[in-house]
């Protein structure tokens, strides 16, 4: 049996920056817990292409956990370090379609006309709304499973949502709305298949800042917190990624 160790980290207001660059000594400690056996998981509300993006900077392979928990991408590289394959596993937890909340929203914006999501927005409102970069804003409108409400939630909007089968998740900035799952169910899921692959997970270590990451941090063995938006019992609250212990 091979043994690994998982780390799953939020992004936004976790190892970014409010201008969405690294935080100091983040790309370090995780680069430090690559070398020392742990699996880097991406678990965040953002779209694979842009975890994808940020993964790339960091030149180490990643898992990615895309949406709120819709999906997993499991690149081939993970496995086998020297793998030239380019492929990816993909396991989908969401079973609403993107199609389908659209429409919803849609409906929605005949009676709230305030309100503004990915599909309605343009690239421009998109920057203006997120402060996300041209290039950014274009990856973060690939979206495939959830929708992201920038202005006019209400708690009318959102019980509108719900009758529709639609789950809001309250981000460090932003309402994603999409399938009932969360960052833990894919966490779990994610620890089952490596189970099922043969793996002894030895150590979890989950990083969050958010109200959608306590169910990511409850799954976790060691939890940590970044700043004060959440409060978790068992977990440790951090102000600099070198207090993790890796
Ligand atoms: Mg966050």
């Amino acid at each position: 049996m091979k043994e690994i160790n998982l780390l799953f980290t939020d992004l936004d207001s976790t190892i970014l920056d409010e201008n969405y660059s690294f935080k100091e000594s983040a790309i370090e400690t995780l680069q430090n817990a690559y070398s020392k056996n742990f699996v880097i998981v991406f678990t965040s509300s953002k779209t694979f292409k842009e975890e994808q993006h940020f993964a790339i900077k960091l030149g180490i392979p990643i898992i990615y956990t895309v949406e709120n928990g819709s999906a997993i991408y499991i690149p081939e590289n993970v496995f086998e370090k020297k793998s030239s394959k380019m492929g990816c596993r993909k396991i989908v937890l969401s079973s609403l379609s993107i199609t389908y909340i659209r429409k919803i929203l849609f409906r929605l914006q005949d009676i709230y006309s305030d309100l503004k999501f990915y599909e309605n927005s343009s690239l421009d409102e998109i920057e203006k709304f997120t402060g996300l970069s041209p290039h950014l804003a274009k990856l973060a409108k690939m979206r495939e499973y959830t929708e992201t409400i920038f202005k006019g939630y209400s708690n009318r909007v959102e019980e509108d949502l719900i009758s529709n089968g639609i789950f809001p998740q309250k981000g460090s900035r932003f309402v994603t709305i999409g399938d009932r799952t969360d960052k833990g169910k894919a966490a779990k899921k994610l620890m089952s298949f490596f189970k099922n692959n043969g793996y002894i997970i030895k150590r979890t270590i989950g990083i969050g800042d958010g109200p959608n990451d306590i169910s990511l941090l409850k799954a976790m063995n060691e939890p940590y917190i970044i700043g004060d938006k959440i409060t978790l019992e068992r977990a440790r609250v951090i102000e600099h990624f070198s207090e993790i212990h890796i």
